[in-house]
């Protein structure tokens, strides 16, 4: 095929050159290098939130949601934040105000702080991904109410199953609590491995209680460093 084109390609040059031109014209138009649209899939009725193919598509599904009463006193819905193709999942508890008015997770003082932490152990925000159990805002930051996990962790279900991270890292006692559904301490849960939705889970720190007390810090990139063992061993 390529040298058939090729040769009528050559033919048509001697042609040209025969009859005394010295240039040839290329309409723009007809230069076939206009890339392919990307497919916008159509926004699906929020029941069938599970058959969305893509992060962005679950996003505009849910993105309206009102199965429990945070939509009346949220700002924005917090979806998450990151790459779709990461391999490291971090999942915090809720939105807090700054994530609330800007539709992003921890982008205030802890979400900083978790951005610093990331540096330290040679991480980039941009490669992982973010996300929360709740994606509105509890009002006054309060700890989320059962009914509400119970309407939203199936969002977050449908996040890892489009995500398919190798490793899930839950930041904060509630978050690990709520997740595994258990009453252990944060110490007890900490430097174990658990299951989560099929995949690698683990327990650390919420930024905001390094912020509190900073003597915290070393632990939490200890964890991180441990995190990062675990994914090269899953690579292997
Ligand atoms: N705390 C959380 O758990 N999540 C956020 O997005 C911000 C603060």
């Amino acid at each position: 095929m390529g040298g058939r084109i090729k040769g009528d390609l050559e033919k048509y040059l001697r042609q040209q050159l025969d009859l005394g031109f010295k240039e040839i014209y290329l309409p723009f138009e007809s230069t076939p290098m206009t890339p392919p649209k990307p497919r916008t899939l159509p926004v699906l009725s929020i029941e069938r939130f599970a058959e969305a193919e893509t992060l962005d598509h679950l996003y505009r599904t849910i993105k309206d949601c009102r199965l429990c009463p945070l939509w009346k006193t949220r700002t924005k819905f917090v979806f998450g934040d990151g790459s779709p193709e990461a391999e490291i999942m971090f999942i915090g508890e809720a939105p807090g105000r700054d994530e609330d008015l800007q539709g992003i997770p921890f982008v205030g003082r802890a979400g900083k702080l978790l951005n610093k932490m990331l540096d330290d152990v040679g991480l980039r925000r941009e490669d992982v991904y973010i996300a929360n159990i709740l994606k509105s805002r509890p009002p006054e930051n309060r700890d989320p109410e059962p009914e509400e996990v119970e309407a939203c962790e199936p969002f977050l279900h449908a996040q890892i199953k489009l995500l398919k991270p190798k490793i899930i890292c839950s930041l904060g006692r509630i978050a690990a609590q709520t997740l595994l559904r258990t009453k252990m301490t944060l110490g007890e849960m900490r430097g174990r491995w658990f299951d989560y939705q099929g995949t690698k889970f683990m327990v650390t720190y919420h930024p905001a209680a390094i912020l509190r007390a900073m003597n915290n810090y070393e632990s939490l990139i200890d964890d991180l460093k441990r995190l990062l063992k675990e994914l090269r061993k899953l690579r292997a």
